[in-house]
């Protein structure tokens, strides 16, 4: 059952990539404890729309978008969708991504590009698109996504984890940026997380990085989804520009 109890519980949030995997997690969480969300899709229209419908039926408020982030106009009709409906967004969760693991000689100009359209480009998009009201009101959460190869990056994966470097770093100068308009923005590195996202990887390799992990476990959607709504919340209102890794120990 959703709840909506308290003041930060009449928020509103928009979590890109919540068709599935993490950000489904997370967008699950905000609902149930009340927050007005955007699930956010590109090309998994049917899960959005069933997740939005489950939720609705939980009794949360919350609503479909979608958008290709690697394009701005669609980047900035959704925003402007939302700003429509619930004339704020107090909380983005830059979360959609997509994953690819090739050997550095083997990434194709596409295949970098892509990368970076993603990841780069599309939590640049989002977040020059909901900043310019979030100043106005003189507050705003902002928590982006990026991965443990970001910080120390993964072989066979050099694209992915440029990209999830550069959004480590967007974090670090917007957070300076914008803190004096009342608006944090900090960053989620996870570690191995199972989703569909680690399909790509075989149960051999999967169980060699569980083994590798100091907790010996492989994470899941909701120690995620937990990170990131800690740090949307008011216990957090001292932290910013922080990169906080949800990897049992692999990255210290
Ligand atoms: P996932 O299950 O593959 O889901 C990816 C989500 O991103 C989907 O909702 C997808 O939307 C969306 N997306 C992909 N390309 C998009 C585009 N061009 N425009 C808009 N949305 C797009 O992935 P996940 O495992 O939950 O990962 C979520 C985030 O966590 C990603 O940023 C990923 O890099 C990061 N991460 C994951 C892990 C892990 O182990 N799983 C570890 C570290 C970091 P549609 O399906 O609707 O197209």
């Amino acid at each position: 059952m959703c709840s909506n109890s308290d003041q930060q519980r009449n928020k509103t949030v928009l979590v890109t990539g919540a068709s599935r995997g993490i950000g489904k997690a997370v967008a699950m969480q905000f609902a149930r404890e009340g927050y007005k969300v955007a699930v956010h899709y590109n090309s998994g229209t049917a899960e959005a729309e069933a997740l939005v419908a489950q939720l609705i039926q939980e009794g949360c408020d919350v609503m479909a978008v979608q958008a290709d982030v690697r394009d701005s106009a669609q980047v900035q009709h959704m925003i402007d969708t939302i700003m429509a409906q619930w004339g704020v967004i107090d909380i983005l969760i830059n979360n959609a991504g997509i994953a690819q693991q090739k050997l550095f000689t083997d990434i194709t100009d596409e295949d970098w590009h892509n990368m970076f359209a993603v990841h780069v480009d599309g939590t640049f998009y989002c977040t020059r698109a909901v900043l310019p009201a979030m100043i106005a009101q003189k507050q705003g959460v902002i928590v982006n996504i990026s991965s443990m190869w970001g910080q120390v990056g993964g072989s066979c994966e050099v694209h992915y984890s440029a990209a999830k470097g550069a959004i480590q770093a967007m974090t670090k100068a917007l957070a300076k940026e914008v803190g004096p308009s009342g608006i944090r923005v900090n960053c989620v590195a996870p570690g191995v997380i199972q989703t569909e996202m680690n399909a790509i990887l075989d149960p051999e390799t999967l169980e060699a990085l569980r083994q590798e992990t100091p907790l010996e476990m492989l994470g899941t959607t909701a120690h995620v989804a937990e990170a990131v709504y800690y740090l949307c919340s008011d216990k957090a209102a001292f932290i910013t520009g922080q990169i906080v890794g949800v990897n049992g120990g692999m990255i210290i």
